[in-house]
C-alpha cells in the first residue's frame, strides 16, 4: 500500500500507473502518461502481445509496446481501457475526462454575404476536407508519436484549441489548432518524426497544407504555408525544417496554425507538447 502511495505521487502530474494491475499481477507492466482530459493526447507503454481496447475499439501495440489515443473537444463519456493480458487475464480502467472551458466569442450584426459563401468555394473546400480528411484516415505502422513533440515554431501563441465564434448567434466550427504569429518565410519544423503524406500549396481556406503522418492515426497539420521543402512521401525527422509561414487561404495575415489529429478527432498541440514520452 505504502509503495503504491509513492507511485501515485511521482506520476501525479502527467502520467498515472494503473495500480490496480501493478497490485494484482507483477508480469502485467502497463503506464499511461498524458492528461485525461479534452483534447488530451495519451500515450501508453504495455509489454508487446498484450491487447489493448478503449470502449470496444482495438487499440495497436507496436513492437516496443507504444500504443495511443486522445479524447475529442467535448467528450464527456466515461470510457473504458481494457487490456488483456497474454494469459488471457483482462484487467480495466476507466477515464473520464476533464471538461474544459473554452475561449467563447460572440459577434453580432454580421451581413448575410459573409454568412453565405458563394457555390464555387464551397465546391472547391469541399474537395479539399475530403482530400485532408482521407490523408488522416491512414493508419502507418510506425511509432514516431512515442517520442515526444516539440513546437514546430518559436512565436507567440495568438489562437488556442477549442475556441468558438458565434455569428449571429450562429456556432462556427471551433478552431482546433494552435496559432503561432510568425512572418512570411520563418522555418517550420517537424514537431516529430514522421512522413509527408500531404501538401497542396493552394487550398482554399488553409491555403498550403501539409500533413504528417507521425504513426498509429496521429498526424500533425499546418495550415496557410507559404511554401514547402520536402514532398510527400518524403521521411522527415524531428526539428527537420519543412515548410514556411505564409498567409495562404483565408488567412488574415501571416502565421502558422499547427493541428494534431487521431484519426479524425482533434486533439490539443498544448497537450501533446505536454504529453512526457514513456521510458
Ligand atoms: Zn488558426
Amino acid at each position: 500500500m505504502h509503495k503504491h502511495n509513492i507511485f501515485t505521487k511521482l506520476c501525479l502530474i502527467g502520467c498515472f500507473i494503473l495500480n490496480s494491475a501493478m497490485v494484482k499481477a507483477v508480469e502485467l507492466s502497463f503506464e499511461l502518461s498524458g492528461k485525461i482530459e479534452q483534447g488530451g493526447f495519451v500515450l501508453g507503454k504495455i509489454n508487446a502481445g498484450n491487447v489493448v481496447k478503449l470502449d470496444d475499439k482495438k487499440l495497436t501495440v507496436s513492437a516496443s509496446g507504444d500504443f495511443v489515443f486522445g479524447f475529442s473537444r467535448d467528450d464527456d463519456k466515461t470510457h473504458t481501457l481494457t487490456i488483456t493480458d497474454t494469459k488471457g487475464k483482462t484487467f480495466t480502467k476507466t477515464l473520464t475526462p476533464k471538461t474544459r472551458q473554452y475561449k467563447i466569442q460572440r459577434v453580432e450584426g454580421i451581413a448575410k454575404k459573409i454568412m453565405k459563401p458563394n457555390p464555387k468555394a464551397v465546391a472547391r473546400a469541399k474537395k479539399d476536407s475530403s482530400q485532408v480528411k482521407a490523408a488522416r484516415a491512414k493508419f502507418s505502422d510506425n511509432n514516431a508519436f512515442s517520442q515526444g513533440f516539440i513546437a514546430p515554431i518559436q512565436g507567440i501563441i495568438t489562437g488556442v484549441y477549442g475556441s468558438q465564434r458565434y455569428y449571429n448567434g450562429v456556432p462556427k466550427s471551433p478552431h482546433y489548432g494552435l496559432d503561432y504569429a510568425g512572418k512570411t518565410g520563418d522555418p517550420v519544423k517537424a514537431p516529430a518524426k514522421g512522413t509527408v503524406v500531404l501538401y497542396v500549396a493552394d487550398m482554399f481556406y488553409s491555403g498550403g497544407t501539409m500533413i504528417i503522418d507521425h504513426g498509429h492515426g496521429i498526424t500533425s497539420s499546418f495550415l496557410h504555408l507559404s511554401d514547402a521543402y520536402v514532398n510527400v512521401g518524403d521521411t522527415v525527422n524531428q526539428g527537420d525544417v519543412v515548410a514556411a509561414v505564409g498567409s495562404s487561404g483565408r488567412a488574415t495575415g501571416p502565421h502558422l496554425d499547427w493541428r494534431i489529429n487521431w484519426y479524425q478527432m482533434r486533439l490539443d498541440p498544448m497537450l501533446v507538447l505536454k504529453t512526457k514520452p514513456i521510458k
